[in-house]
């Protein structure tokens, strides 16, 4: 399941180690002569959030591990919605509730009675309330709905890869696909869980994230032999203090998709003269959320020079090819997108 709004960069590094290769299993950097550090040439959706927030929160968070005996969750948020999205995506491929429990409870990562996440509500007890509470989505707005099969398995957790030339790739993860029972309508869902009280169509409407969905849903839909034009996106939001879901469903055409891919080469652009200025700005307006100030508060002021290690001990996090099994160029992505037009 991807990030929640509660998450934040995907990409935190958790140790200094002596940088090595990628593993035969893992995708080769495809510009290792670049001056510009390997972990700043992956991108996220997570990752531009940060970068778009910060640039230098960007620039260090993926340049300076972070204390891993630090617990940088202490309410949960982190747990609570990859638990969540755990047990939903089990849920949605064998309809059955225990199951997605016992997943649920396989991937808690603390003790089942810990009192982490009590005040915000997130608990893995109020994790497994939500996981309950999602059947009566399942079961109401998604019951003509079934999960898409990609490569004769259910379409969860597709992760997919965008080569955007000069050593940049963007990663993404869908959380689930699923399509229509008659009319044959792909309909990616994006899981999210928040600790606001309101939540509005405006947080999710314009989201870049579930618009390079379209690009796996060409893929599937290759595969099941489905033709289509344009496609809804759906994201369940489960309301944590309320405990309730509110689904909200949104339309992405494939004119988007355009915008989209050439945003991501502006992102690039923007990465590259960083680098070549050696100026990631500070953005003073993100030094404090989720009441809690940035770990770089009262460091980032400092030349990155002092601040951040030989790059050759800064660990290198490869994408394993299992995770991201769909493999695309920036120049594939764009004919596709004209032979459309
Ligand atoms: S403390 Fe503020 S300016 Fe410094 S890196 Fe963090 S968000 Fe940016």
């Amino acid at each position: 399941m991807s990030t929640n709004l509660m998450m934040d960069d995907d990409t935190e590094l958790e140790g200094l180690q002596p940088q090595v290769g990628p593993a035969s299993d893992e995708y080769a950097d495809t510009a290792p002569e670049s001056p510009i550090h390997y972990n700043l040439r992956t991108m996220s959706y997570s990752g531009l959030q940060t970068l778009l927030s910060c640039e230098k929160k960007y620039e260090l968070s993926r340049l300076i591990p972070a204390d891993t005996t630090e617990d940088n969750d202490e309410n949960g948020h982190l747990d609570f919605g990859t638990i969540v999205g755990n047990g939903i995506q089990e849920l949605l491929i064998h309809g059955d509730m225990d199951k997605a429990l016992f997943q649920a409870f396989l991937t808690w990562p603390d003790n089942l009675e810990s009192d982490r996440g009590l005040k915000s509500a997130k608990t893995f007890w109020h994790a497994v309330q939500a996981i309950e509470k999602f059947t009566e989505l399942m079961y109401g707005p998604l019951d003509g709905y079934e999960l898409a099969v990609f490569n004769g398995k259910p379409a969860v957790e597709l992760g997919f890869r965008i080569d955007l030339g000069s050593g940049f790739v963007y990663r993404g993860k869908l959380d689930a696909l699923l399509i229509h029972k008659v009319t044959r309508e792909f309909l990616p869902l994006e899981c999210k869980t928040t600790g606001w009280n309101v939540v509005h169509e405006a947080q999710y409407a314009n989201s870049a994230q579930a618009i390079g969905y379209g690009i796996v849903i060409d893929a599937v839909a290759v595969g099941m032999a489905v033709e289509y034009n344009s496609y809804d996106v759906i994201y369940p939001v489960y309301k944590t203090k309320a405990q309730e879901w509110t689904a909200f469903r949104f339309p992405k055409s494939n004119t988007s998709r355009a915008k989209w891919l050439e945003t991501l080469i502006l992102d690039v652009m923007h990465i590259q003269q960083y680098a070549e200025w050696k100026l990631f700005p500070m953005r003073g307006g993100s030094c404090f959320s989720y009441n809690k100030p940035c770990r770089f508060f009262s460091t980032c002021t400092m030349a990155t020079n002092l601040l951040v290690s030989d790059p050759k001990y800064i660990k290198v996090r490869y994408d394993k090819k299992e995770d991201y099994p769909l493999e695309f160029t920036f120049e594939e992505l764009v004919q596709a997108q004209l032979d459309k037009e």
